[in-house]
């Protein structure tokens, strides 16, 4: 029997039911832009963990789902990509007062969580192995893509439902089961997904959802030998915990980690689309994104022009409460980031950066005096200051001149992260040349859009590994299974027994 999750104290979701953490415990969960209570919720413990586990393991062991025709699959997870559509507006609104970022900001995230749902709905049915040439006279071999087992899926609070979907979704489509934690922070978009999961029909224990602390539930989702797979989005120094705990048991693990990503500006660009595609690519989600373009390189050609452009159209940002369609930049959505921000900030001036604009929080009035705001920020910096060379996740953006190509792509290269970077220039070959030199695992090219299902997303270096929202994604929740055959006339008999 499904009970239905309640409104204002969120329970946890295990075996497509819904119940209290063991114990009863709960805590609260503010709106960070007003600093109102928004739920209680539910705190699991490792005992609730193990409960999720069995679950999510004993759907998979039956084989319902993953043996389930691939086609059925895709039209439950393609059911869920409905439902979501259908409720997109009340999710939106759910994930501005949970996280603090602007309505149309959360209005575009779901329309791409739809899009994510539906990508995976048809590659559920093409993951495809191959035939493969005998590998002797008289055999027939073949590959086939087994769904991988249970998954671990630890999310953190920037993107919570578009960061759940990049994992549950092809989780779902290659035949996993899942265990999913989302940020303490902000859970209530992921408890939602439950819900729309449990009436797409997915069947019991295939999507557990567990609420609580990473420090203690995520590291014995990690650590927990009944998980096959870890699909993880975070901080590279949790990453790195992560995977050295996951290596205890062997487990699979995916990381999309930290950034530091570059925006080249070089003097054959277009300068107006250039400013624009930089504001947006740092002060989007008030640069609580892995992929901010937080490094602003500009050639020394035109960098008067264009900082002064790019610090005039800032002025014009309009930073406001996040429920209002005009808002650009909203909430910070957490005290301990603002506190991250501001250390930053501090940290800019006393090593020697200009500050441009911004550096200090902003203060609102009517109803969000308690609200957590900062100004869009931008230093002039050194390559070899620290707030030019370590994720803030903040609005703060760093400028470095350039004088050449070769300098552009050392300085962009210069960096631990390799996650995304744009490049913003009219001449066809550089924007290719510079493309091909750029460790990062995406590059964009005169846009500031580079997300999509169906173009792989994720790192080089200490970005990450693994690649979520591709094709190829479908093989990181599978393992390749090899069968052989033969089918020749006399016995194999190699000892001639
Ligand atoms: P973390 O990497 O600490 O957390 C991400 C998620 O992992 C959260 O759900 C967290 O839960 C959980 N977690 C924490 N510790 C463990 C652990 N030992 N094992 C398993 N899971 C764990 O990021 P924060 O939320 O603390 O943010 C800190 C910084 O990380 C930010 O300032 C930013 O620089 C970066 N970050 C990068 C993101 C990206 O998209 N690349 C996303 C979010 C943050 P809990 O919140 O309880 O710790």
């Amino acid at each position: 029997m499904t009970a239905a999750a309640q409104t204002n104290t969120t329970q946890l979701l295990i075996g497509n039911r819904w119940s209290d953490a063991a114990g009863g415990a709960t805590y609260a969960d503010a709106n960070p832009a007003t600093g109102g209570p928004l739920a209680g919720v539910a705190e699991a413990t490792r005992e609730d963990v193990d409960r999720a586990v069995r679950a999510a393991r004993a759907a998979f062991e039956t084989g319902k789902w993953a043996s389930m025709a691939a086609s059925r699959r895709a039209k439950i997870v393609y059911r869920m990509a409905q439902l979501i559509a259908e409720r997109a507006g009340e999710l939106a609104l759910m994930e501005v007062r949970d996280n603090g970022k602007p309505i149309a900001t959360a209005k575009g995230e779901l329309g791409a969580i739809v899009d994510c749902f539906e990508f995976y709905a048809g590659a559920a049915t093409k993951n495809y192995g191959d035939t493969l040439p005998a590998p002797m006279p008289g055999y027939v071999a073949y590959t086939v893509r087994e769904p991988l087992g249970v998954v671990g899926a630890i999310v953190p609070w920037n993107f919570p439902l578009l960061l759940a979907s990049w994992k549950v979704a092809p989780a779902l489509a290659a035949g996993c089961t899942i265990v999913l934690k989302p940020a303490p922070s902000t859970p209530l978009t992921a408890l939602a997904l439950g819900k729309i999961a449990l009436e797409a029909g997915l069947p019991e224990g295939v999507l557990n959802i567990v609420t609580g602390s990473g420090a203690d539930l995520g590291q014995w989702i990690v650590e927990h030998p009944g998980i096959d797979k870890i699909a993880f989005t975070g901080s590279t120094a949790t990453g790195k915990r992560v995977a050295a705990a996951a290596a205890a048991t062997l487990k699979r693990v995916t990381l999309e980690l930290g950034g530091k990503s570059p925006s080249i500006v070089f003097d054959d660009a277009e300068i107006d689309a250039a400013v624009a595609g930089a504001l947006y690519g740092i002060f989007y989600n008030a640069g609580q994104t892995c992929e901010a373009r937080s490094r602003l390189l500009v050639h020394e050609g035109i960098y008067d022009r264009f900082v002064g452009a790019f610090k005039e159209r800032a002025q014009r940002l309009r930073l406001g409460n996040p429920e209002d369609p005009a808002t650009q930049i909203g909430a910070i959505t957490m005290p301990e980031q603002m506190e991250k921000i501001r250390m930053y900030c501090e940290l800019g001036e006393s090593e020697g950066a200009k500050r441009l604009f911004g550096g200090v929080p902003a203060h609102l009035g009517d109803g969000l005096e308690r609200g957590l705001f900062w100004n869009a920020t931008a230093f002039e910096a050194l390559p070899s200051h620290r707030i030019a060379r370590e994720e803030i996740f903040g609005p703060v953006v760093s400028i470095v001149r350039f004088k050449d190509e070769a300098e552009a792509i050392a300085l962009a290269n210069d960096c631990e992260y390799g996650l995304s970077a744009t490049v913003w220039s009219q001449n066809v070959g550089r924007v290719n040349r510079v493309a091909r030199s750029l460790r990062s695992g995406t590059v964009a090219i005169n846009t500031p859009y580079a997300v999509f299902p169906g173009v792989p997303f994720g790192g080089f270096k200490q970005s990450g590994y693994g690649r979520e929202l591709g094709f190829e994604t479908m093989r990181l929740y599978s393992e390749t299974k090899s069968v052989l055959t033969y089918i020749g006339v006399k016995p194999v008999d190699p000892f001639g027994a």
